[in-house]
This record gives C-alpha cells, structure tokens and sequence, in this order.
C-alpha cells in the first residue's frame, strides 16, 4: 500500500489533480508512516504554493438570530420565537456590534443568522437583509461584510418570489463584498437528508455558490466533517469544490477563496446524531488527515486553508498549520453557532493570542483582509 501512497503523493506534488479514487486511498490511510507522508506532502504542497507565511483576519461575527425555521440535526444553535434563549438583534444592537469591532481593529463583519421567517419590512424579506447591510455600511462604508449563506439566499428567493440572481445582485449593490461558503455541509444528497433535510440539496448549493461568482461577489468554501459521511462522501465534495472552482476561474472569476475544515461538535447537539456519531468532540487526528487531503487534492485550485479553532481548540488549529494549512482564520470577538453545540476553543482570539501561536511555529505571521490582502 505504500507504494500506492507514494505515486499518489508524486503525481499531486507534481501539480496533477487527483481522481476521485486516489483521494478516497489517501483518506484511508490508518498506518503511521503513510500518513506521515501524506502530512508532508500537503505541507510541500501549502510551501510551494502559498509560501511559509501563516495569515489572519481582525474580524467581528454578528449572528443577528438564532430563531430559524430548519431543524437541521447538528444544530444546537437553533430556537423557535418564544423558546428560552431564542434572540433577534434589534439595529442598534447589531451597530454596536460592529462598532466595537471596529474599535478593535476589525476589517470584516462576518454576518449570518437563523431562517426567521419573521424577519421582513414591508411584507417582505429582501428589504429586512437590505436594512441589515445598510445599518453596518451606512455608518462603515469601508468596512467589508462577509455575510449570507447560499441557504439563506435561496431562503429570501423563496420568501419573496425573486431569482437567485436578483436575490444576490440586490445583496452586492447594499454592499455585501463576499459571501461564506456555509451550509455546505456534506455536497451529497443522502447525507443531507439526515443532517439537514430541510435545507437546499448539494445541486441548489453549487447553483448558488456558482451565481455569486457570476455576480462578482467570492465566496469561501467548507465542510462539515466528522460525522456520518464515508471518505468517499468527502472526497466527492471536495472534487465538487474543485469543478466549481475551476469553472469560476475558466470565466475569470474570483470564485472560492479559501477552504475551511469544520469538524462536527456533538456535545450540545441534537440527541439522535450525537448518540448516532457517539462522541462529543472531534476526533483531532482525523481532521488534520482530511485537512492535509484537502489540501493535496484542492490546493493547486483553492490555495487557502483554514482550520477551526473554534472547533479545534487553539492548539489543535496550530497543529492544522503543518498539514496544509496557511491562514489561522479571524479574531472573531464571539461566536455562538459553535459554541452553543459545546465546542471548548472559545469565541474570541486576540491577535496577539494569534500572533503567539503562529511565531511558536516558527513561521512568520501576517494580518490579511477578506480577499487574501496584505494588511499593514
Ligand atoms: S444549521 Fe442553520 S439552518 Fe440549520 S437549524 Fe441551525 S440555524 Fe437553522
């Protein structure tokens, strides 16, 4: 099995795109030595294409509710109107937020919430998302909003009888700048169904994503692992990652600009997943192998990795530096979605806390904005 691994490994370091088949090999591995290969060919990989910097982002995250209509069963973040705990920010609420973090330094409001079917002005849900880039840009026009999943553009579509396209040039002209590559989940449909049977199917998600990238707007892309999918389920999201990729970029598109790795958290979760999965945390040493996958199958085409920190705990995201990945990801300054199904990495870094952990690898560090630009 070695050798498979070998020839695998060289074909990828010498710039080929892996099928399939020999990604779903890769992911296999459970002998110490051929992972360890596939540790150092993904951090060849991470060094010949995006070089030994590791980068951060001084962003807020505004999660505006937490009530929502899905029932997804990962979900511990979820309410309905009137359950305790359930909240909806008013606008003030959400301008202090992002005032604060502007006074820390934040480059980027990441904003996403519940499907809160209340959520409308006028009768309709479109001028509510409106109001919500229009209360940050109006008072920071320079501020960049990372905001709305693709469910939630298929939900305010839905809501109000609009096209993807209107839904998402209407979203970019308030002055959205990019849009997370969330509620990805698993691309495949079987697996939806019990995650997240609710939500958009793989193909609605990929139309989606592919409709922002025509609209200008890049996105970032993501999975959700560690749960009930086989390797094969992830390596076909990956290659479906790719394929939109590479058509975004044949158009000359931004497309996706960086991949994020979100191991399942069970602790808080619903009942039958987590007794079905039958642990509360991820397993560290399966996310740092299908990181390192992820980068040796993607990297040539997605060359920005990102691990959790939030789901991996800081030291378990550094450790996701030396397998492939290049950006320690954002300050955040709270975070809720995670937190809530019980993650124990916290829901703020310092940049000094970022700094620290990247300089304890001997790698040099560097503040970046949304896009992968140098900041300072
Ligand atoms: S994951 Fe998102 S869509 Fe699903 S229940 Fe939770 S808040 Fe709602």
């Amino acid at each position: 099995m070695k050798d498979v691994v070998e020839r695998i490994l060289e074909r990828a370091l010498s710039g080929a795109d892996l099928s399939v088949e020999e990604g779903v090999t890769l992911l296999r591995q459970r002998e110490a030595e051929p992972i360890e290969q596939i540790r150092q060919a993904a951090d060849r990989l991470r060094q010949q294409q995006v070089g030994e910097t590791v980068t951060y982002v001084v962003n807020r995250n505004i999660n505006f509710t937490n009530i929502c209509e899905q029932h997804c069963s990962f979900c511990a973040f979820r309410r309905d109107s009137g359950d305790e705990g359930a909240y909806w920010l008013d606008w003030a609420q959400i301008l202090e937020k992002a005032t604060d973090g502007v006074k820390r330094g934040a480059t980027e409001i990441c904003m996403q919430g519940g499907l809160n079917p209340q959520a409308t002005l006028n009768g309709a849900m479109l001028p509510y998302y409106l109001k919500l880039i229009e209360t940050i840009k109006t008072e920071f026009p320079n501020l960049h909003l990372h905001a709305f999943s693709p469910q939630e553009v298929q939900f305010i579509a839905r809501e109000d009888g609009l096209t993807y396209t209107d839904v998402i040039a209407a979203l970019r002209d308030a002055g959205v700048g990019s849009m997370p590559g969330t509620a990805a989940e698993v691309l495949d449909d079987q697996v939806r169904k019990i995650l997240c049977p609710e939500k958009i199917d793989s193909e609605t998600w990929l139309e989606v994503v592919s409709t922002t990238h025509q609209q200008g707007l890049p996105t970032t892309s993501t999975m959700l692992s560690g749960h009930i999918e086989t390797s094969e389920q992830q390596i076909r999201h990956f290659e479906q990652l790719r394929s939109l990729q590479q058509s975004a970029k044949s158009h000359g598109y931004t497309g996706i600009t960086e991949f994020i790795l979100l191991p399942f958290v069970g602790q808080e979760a619903p009942k039958p997943l987590r007794r079905r999965v039958g642990r509360d945390q991820p397993v560290l040493s399966d996310a740092l192998l299908l990181t390192a996958v992820a980068r040796i199958f993607l990297g040539h085409w997605i060359p920005n990795h990102q691990p959790s920190w939030v789901k991996l705990g800081l030291p378990g995201a550094i450790e996701a530096l030396r397998w492939g990945c290049n950006d320690i990801g954002g300050t955040l300054m709270e975070e809720h979605i995670t937190t809530m199904a019980g993650a124990k990495g916290g829901t703020c870094m310092e940049i000094e806390d970022l700094q620290a952990a990247i300089a304890s690898l001997a790698r040099p560090s560097q503040q970046r904005d949304t896009l992968y630009q140098k900041i300072g």
